[in-house]
């Protein structure tokens, strides 16, 4: 999987991703990240790469120009014509676990990082193939945006993530929200670690953590499961708590 990211401030990339499983899976090859500086596709010798908006208004917008020139050189140099172009903006699509298992099908996603007062709409138009939201809220840039998507991702590609089942019980993954864990030590200022969990009991265990992640997601997030892949007894399960669950 590789990542390039079109931003004015590519050094914020190598900072973020020095450390965790992503940081070693940059140093292991298994995936790339290539943040190309907007400013060196400018055509002037300013380097600019944003202009007044027309119709007025306070605040700059980032011209097209530069953007379509990075998008094609980085197209052409890694022969990728085919790649999606992801343009981070609040107007998108907001970000879940099935757009990021999508990406992660891909071997080159081209991010596009906004800043100002956004991107020149013909951007939108013409170049970007997908428009992604992390959340109904502005952020100052882009950056922080195409960070989350690309750890996300990232964590999905084969190997980043030391054993793969730990991220197909992960929240969303499963379709519900994920069940509550513990670790040592087994009791914790008086709190103690459910029994079944120290029981030794397998098949008792997972039956447990299903129902446990049934419960969770009906407390939080019922609206999950619309979508869920539930059997007639999570089913079940699901109208015995509804009670209860009703007075919290
Ligand atoms: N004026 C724009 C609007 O109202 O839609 C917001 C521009 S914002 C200050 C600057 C840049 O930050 C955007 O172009 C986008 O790249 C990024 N950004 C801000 N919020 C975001 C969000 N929730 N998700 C993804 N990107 C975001």
């Amino acid at each position: 999987m590789n990542f390039h990211v079109l931003t004015i401030f590519p050094s914020m990339f190598d900072e973020a991703f020095q450390e965790g499983v992503v940081g070693k899976a940059l140093g292991r090859g298994l995936i790339t990240l290539n943040a190309h500086d907007l400013r060196s596709f400018a055509q002037d010798h300013h380097r600019s790469v944003d202009d007044y908006t027309f119709g007025g208004g306070p605040g700059m917008l980032m011209s097209p120009g530069p953007l379509f020139a990075g998008v094609e050189h980085i197209k052409e140099s890694y022969e990728i014509q085919d790649s999606p172009v992801v343009l981070l903006t609040p107007q998108g699509k907001t970000l879940n676990q099935v757009d990021i298992e999508q990406f992660s099908t891909k071997s080159d996603l081209i991010l596009i990082c906004g800043r100002y007062e956004g991107v020149d709409d013909r951007v939108r138009q013409e170049l970007v193939t997908h428009e992604v939201s992390i959340g109904d809220y502005v952020l100052s840039g882009g950056e922080l945006a195409s960070m989350v998507l690309i750890d996300a991702v990232s964590r999905l590609v084969h190997g980043v993530v030391g054993s793969i089942e730990s991220t197909q019980d992960d929240s969303f993954t499963t379709g519900l929200l994920q069940f509550p864990q513990y670790t040592r030590p087994a009791e914790f200022r008086g709190h103690k670690v459910p029994d079944i969990l120290v029981s030794g009991h397998h098949s008792e265990i997972a039956k447990w953590r299903r129902r446990e992640a049934l419960r969770r997601t009906l407390i939080r997030r019922p609206d999950l499961l619309d979508y869920a892949d539930l059997t007639t007894e999570d089913r079940e399960f699901i109208d015995s708590i509804s009670d209860e669950t009703l007075s919290i």
